[in-house]
């Protein structure tokens, strides 16, 4: 694992783990000044404003996939004032990958996806900071990841992956922001598994062998993935802020984007899910 962070974050810090250099000479007051000019089309926004934003400046997510869906939802939590991500995936960038991956460049073609990713996300934000977990994220590296982090982005093309992901952040009692894009259809899904009646990804698909067709065979149109993505970013965004508003439940969104159409399905949970009906117990409350 690689990490890199440019200069102290502004907000708390957990500990002298994170960044190796002193401390800033004031508290809170230095802190506030420093988010702006940056932040402040967010701070001006009344049900956002300094606090949330210090609290996003405290926040980590993590980035399961660096592909489209990846990019996009990385390049807005960054530029939102995110306080650390760490991006994972095992794959190099090919020119295929230029059509909808707008993390990357013509001269990124042959690099790591996790090294030029962080290499893009620190030059739009140096405050970010960036870990790079490079390969296939299984086991017990997924599951101790997730909970290094406070909110998981899955935007991986295998379902394999996913499944293995809901049940780390299950585990973990992370929330999970799911995207899919496929052709001319995207799909999110919400999970606020921090929480004892929150469905997940597995009440939705409980088919575990389900095959995914990833965009490889079945192609994708560019955009689509940056809607997907920057919903994931959105949503991603008001869960660690607690700028939700009103919980409810398990969401999928589906967007056809042939005829521009969204809808909106309500999530149950299953009584008889294979993967959350034995879900650890929580330890306290929202
Ligand atoms: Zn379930």
């Amino acid at each position: 694992m690689k990490r890199h962070s440019q200069h102290n974050q502004t907000g708390d810090q957990a500990s002298g783990e994170r960044d190796n250099k002193p401390p800033p000479s004031s508290s809170t007051p230095s802190h506030t000044t420093d988010l702006y000019p940056r932040y402040s089309r967010q701070l001006t926004l009344p049900d956002f404003g300094e606090a949330a934003q210090l609290q996003l400046a405290r926040s980590s997510a993590l980035m399961v996939g660096l592909g489209g869906l990846g990019s996009a939802a990385a390049l807005y939590l960054a530029a939102a004032g995110i306080g650390r991500l760490v991006l994972a995936d095992f794959d190099s960038v090919d020119v295929t990958n230029l059509q909808r991956q707008i993390l990357y460049r013509m001269t990124d073609v042959g690099r790591r996806k996790t090294q030029a990713a962080s290499t893009a996300l620190l030059a739009l934000n140096p405050a970010l900071e960036v870990e790079e977990l490079d390969g296939r994220l299984v086991g017990s590296t997924l599951e101790s990841s997730v909970g290094q982090c406070d909110i998981v982005l899955d935007g991986s093309d295998n379902f394999a992956t996913r499944a293995a992901v809901n049940q780390a952040c299950l585990a973990r009692r992370r929330p999970l922001v799911s995207g899919a894009a496929l052709r001319w259809e995207g799909r999110l899904a919400v999970f606020d598994l921090r929480r004892d009646d929150s469905p997940c990804l597995a009440c939705l698909h409980p088919d575990t062998h389900e095959s995914l067709e990833n965009c490889e065979r079945g192609g994708v149109i560019g955009p689509l993935v940056g809607v997907i993505g920057s919903l994931q970013a959105l949503e991603a965004l008001k869960l660690l802020t607690g700028t939700a508003g009103t919980y409810r439940g398990g969401r999928l969104l589906r967007y056809a984007a042939r005829s521009g159409h969204f809808t909106e399905f309500t999530i149950e949970r299953r009584a008889d899910c294979p993967v959350c009906r034995n879900r650890p117990e929580t330890t306290g409350s929202l």
